[in-house]
């Protein structure tokens, strides 16, 4: 009997052992898991709901959405990407919609629709799952012929450390997927308000956010400024979490705010600046940022705009700048940006380098996205790769006992 020892029960732990069982249902499988409770973060992921996968619509360039493993990720997506993904689940029981920001989720809007699926199967399968047992160490699975570590992210380390002894190159894991702390009274009395397309940037950096952007009591959130912290990861955490933040408050860019500015002076010469917004903005933003840009002024007619606050509104609106004083967790998703080095790992077939037969899928590896269902697919299509990787060296290598 051919025996798998898959270390960790999450999401791409079982995905990889339930594919392990229907690509050669005569392996022995079993999923070692150090806690009481397996599929743990994928219950609560999505605030609940579990967002799966993404259409990927739009996404132009994976880099976008994966500021780690992006190029390992283009590679493995030709073997399962995200279309097999949502195929796989719908063949499986598990209708899934899309929703119009091209967010997948399964169609009863409840997380436990895709773990009832994964325990189903493992029952189905003959899948064996052990838990409250922590593995870390290779001695204590001797008697195993393949192995594959689907231990998650380890936000201080301490979970990467017997892989580093074992050779593996370990990035340094910092938090990815966070929101911002911005001590600024009078912005933060604007909680609740919603920018439906506003650019959250790192000012002397390319690192940008794009969309829905947040007010919140202690700073700011939504996708915008989740999707910067991610690219913004190690940066930020290098810097204490201390850094200038500008926004531009429309996906217009800077010249065009000007156009749109200079249009509104002469086609609405008479209607007062500050209540008066030709930018689609909450009214309550548009009225703090040209006090923000022109003090009293802000109370100014249209006609009455000068060149000097015509440049101050400009900036303000397409270069407004905050000063981040720390992180807060967001609760619907958070991650690891690092892990075992993808330098550690063959790229086509996710075998350690450095030990023959193990194998790794998921977020111990220096692989994560953005919010929208990204690291759930990293997380399937890297499981799904070890599957058939473990199969394939099983067939070629002819191992039998
Ligand atoms: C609150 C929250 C919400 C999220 N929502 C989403 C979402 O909606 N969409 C999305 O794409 N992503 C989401 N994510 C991210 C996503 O959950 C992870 O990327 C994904 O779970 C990674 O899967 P994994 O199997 O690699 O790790 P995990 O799901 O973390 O599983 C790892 C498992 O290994 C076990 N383990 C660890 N060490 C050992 C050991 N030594 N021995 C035995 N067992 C061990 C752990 O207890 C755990 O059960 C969310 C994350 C959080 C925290």
């Amino acid at each position: 009997m051919i025996r798998t020892a898959v270390i960790g029960g999450g999401a791409a732990g079982f995905f990889l052992a339930v594919n392990l069982k229907e690509m050669m249902p005569e392996m022995e499988v079993t999923i070692f898991e150090r806690s009481s409770k397996v599929l743990a973060k994928v219950e609560v992921s999505g605030g609940g709901r579990c967002n799966c996968t993404n259409s990927f619509a739009e996404v132009r360039d994976l880099q976008q959405v994966y500021p780690r493993g992006h190029r390992l990720l283009k590679r493995l997506f030709k073997g399962f990407d995200h279309q097999d993904a949502y195929a796989w689940f719908e063949q499986h029981g598990v209708p899934l919609v899309t929703q119009d920001d091209e967010c997948v989720f399964p169609k009863a809007q409840d997380s436990h629709a895709i773990i009832d699926c994964f325990l189903r199967l493992a029952v189905q399968y003959h899948v064996n799952i052990e838990k409250n047992h922590k593995i870390d160490a290779l001695s204590q699975l001797e008697d195993y012929d393949y192995i594959a570590v689907t231990t998650g992210g380890s936000p201080r380390g301490e979970g990467l450390r017997w892989l580093e002894t074992m050779g593996h190159e370990v990035v340094s894991p910092v938090p990815s997927l966070f929101t911002f702390t911005i001590n600024e009274p009078q912005l933060t009395s604007l909680m609740g308000l919603v920018v439906e397309d506003a650019v959250a940037h790192i000012p002397g950096t390319k690192l940008q956010g794009e969309g829905p952007l947040l007010i919140t009591h202690w700073g700011m959130s939504g996708p915008a400024i989740l999707k910067l912290s991610s690219q913004a990861a190690r940066l930020l955490a290098e810097a204490g979490y201390q850094m200038p933040l500008s926004i531009r408050w429309t996906p217009l860019k800077e010249s065009e705010v000007q156009e749109v500015l200079q249009e509104t002076a002469i086609r609405e010469p008479q209607k007062l600046l500050g209540t008066f917004s030709p930018i689609a903005l909450p009214q309550r933003l548009w009225a703090y940022l040209t006090e923000k840009a022109l003090g009293a002024r802000s109370k100014i007619r249209w006609m009455e705009l000068n060149k000097k606050d015509m440049n101050r509104l400009v900036n303000t609106l397409a270069n407004d700048i905050y000063q981040i004083a720390g992180r807060s967790v967001f609760k619907d998703e958070f991650v690891t940006c690092g892990g075992v080095a993808l330098s550690s790992v063959n790229p086509a077939t996710l075998e350690s380098r450095a030990v023959p037969h193990l194998y790794f899928a998921g977020e111990v590896l220096d692989i994560d996205g953005v919010t929208g269902g990204f690291n759930f697919q990293a997380a399937w299509t890297t499981a799904y790769t070890v599957a058939k990787s473990i199969v394939t060296t099983n067939c070629r290598q002819g191992v039998t006992k």
